[in-house]
């Protein structure tokens, strides 16, 4: 969260942006990016190192010179950073792709044929929609009211489901509430049923420390860009089986390993095992370097310190927001469950985007209004009033006074 006066905002006027920086007060300007739910500035810290590297980077996995040497090694080495950060398993493979919606998209890919998929409708879009493909099927689970709910729903779900391999997709921290959800023990229930565990770990991992040894789950997706590194690069890891027994997510050079003629005229291919498998083309390197980088920083800050001052922030807001009575706080799972810094709410008598705009407009306070890429978890917690969203954002605007068919997020980070 940053609240900054208006010598910090003169470079939007040199980048040349039509958008106007807000004056309150007629005195000091205040900007308060309050989304890090949609993407977290990269830290200071990220962008020196990859400036230090910048003028030495090279194509990976291939080059003979000194440049390309010294890529693919930062490269790898930018991959057991990932590892130690999420504390995998022996065996598990890191693989690096564009953000967690790729991540999901490259994990529906793999997955045998006749796989099916569980999840909470209440899922952000990128882990919901993926498993939508020829050869899955998807079983979407009512949005449950409490972890206990969400613990007996899939228990049953599987019970009900027990043949052929099955996934269950779960995300670890809401982008639109913020709340927590029971992943290590959905995990202990699929896995008891057979069934393997996907964690969609965009909201959790920037705020969490995450083991997928401790967790249990079979793999974890998260973003780049919310972690404090720049757009470009996330990551998928998680058991290399499943992996490496499918075709991979691109077909190209890196991904191959021998490719010849055949006497017929055909092409035969032997693919890579491991990552390199779903890399295929010339990697982001410096993208991954940067992840590597947040994922240090974020260790060395220690993850203690950063959720006590977090939390600090969390009870301000919620102790700002519950003086004002036209406000409500949107929850799914009530009082039970603690949320990241992320949390969204409606005001009374006010269109959300319309509130939104004036935050903006008149105290420089930039908050995100929409349905958030999770249309039926917010039309669930706006108790099911029809909205006619666009995609991932807000609903055709009504008149001030109306009911909100959308809601307010405020999310930050103590990074
Ligand atoms: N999952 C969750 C919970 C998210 O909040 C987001 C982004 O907001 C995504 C997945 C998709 O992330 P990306 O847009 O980086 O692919």
């Amino acid at each position: 969260m940053s609240v900054v006066s208006a010598s910090v905002c003169a470079p939007l006027a040199v980048l040349g942006s039509d958008v106007e920086v807000p004056l309150v007060s007629g005195e000091k300007v205040v900007y308060a990016a309050l989304d890090y739910a949609a993407s977290a500035p990269a830290l200071q810290r990220v962008w020196d190192d990859v400036a230090a590297y910048a003028p030495y980077y090279g194509s990976v996995h291939r080059g003979a010179g000194y440049l390309s040497q010294l890529s693919t090694d930062l490269f790898e080495q930018s991959r057991r950073t990932v590892e130690e950060f999420l504390d995998l398993r022996e065996g598990d493979q890191v693989v690096f792709t564009r953000a967690t919606t790729d991540s999901l998209n490259l994990l529906a890919g793999v997955l045998p044929a006749g796989t099916r998929v569980f999840a909470f409708e209440t899922e952000h879009h990128a882990s919901l929609l993926p498993w939508r493909r020829e050869g899955l099927t998807v079983s979407y689970l009512r949005a449950p009211r409490s972890h206990a709910e969400a613990v007996a729903a899939l228990d049953e779900a599987l019970a009900a489901n027990p043949e052929g391999p099955r996934l269950f997709c779960v995300t670890g921290a809401s982008n639109v509430t913020g709340e927590l959800w029971p992943v290590a023990e959905l995990t202990e229930v699929a896995h008891r049923h057979g069934a393997r565990v996907v964690l969609d770990a965009a909201q959790l991992a920037p705020h969490h420390r995450v083991s997928v040894r401790e967790l249990g789950v079979d793999w974890i997706a998260f973003s780049g860009h919310k972690l404090y590194a720049p757009f470009g690069a996330g990551v998928l890891a998680g058991r290399a089986d499943w992996l490496d027994a499918a075709e991979p997510y691109l077909a190209g050079g890196g991904a191959s390993r021998t490719v010849a003629r055949e006497v017929d005229g055909s092409v035969a291919v032997e693919w890579q095992r491991g990552p390199a498998r779903h890399e295929a083309g010339s990697p982001n390197v410096i993208g991954a370097y940067a992840v590597a980088s947040a994922c240090r920083a974020l260790t060395e800050a220690g993850f203690d310190a950063l959720q006590a001052r977090e939390q600090q922030l969390i009870d301000l807001l919620q102790a700002g927001l519950a003086q004002i009575p036209e406000v409500r706080v949107l929850s799914l799972f009530g009082t039970e469950a603690a949320r990241v810094g992320v949390l969204s709410f409606v005001v009374q008598g006010w269109n959300s985007s319309h509130f939104s705009a004036a935050l903006s407009a008149e105290y420089g306070i930039g908050v995100r209004d929409g349905l958030f890429c999770a249309h039926p978890l917010v039309r669930t917690l706006l108790g099911g009033e029809e909205a006619a969203p666009s995609e991932c954002g807000a609903p055709e605007p009504s008149l001030p006074g109306e009911r909100s068919l959308n809601a307010i997020r405020v999310s930050f980070g103590a990074g």
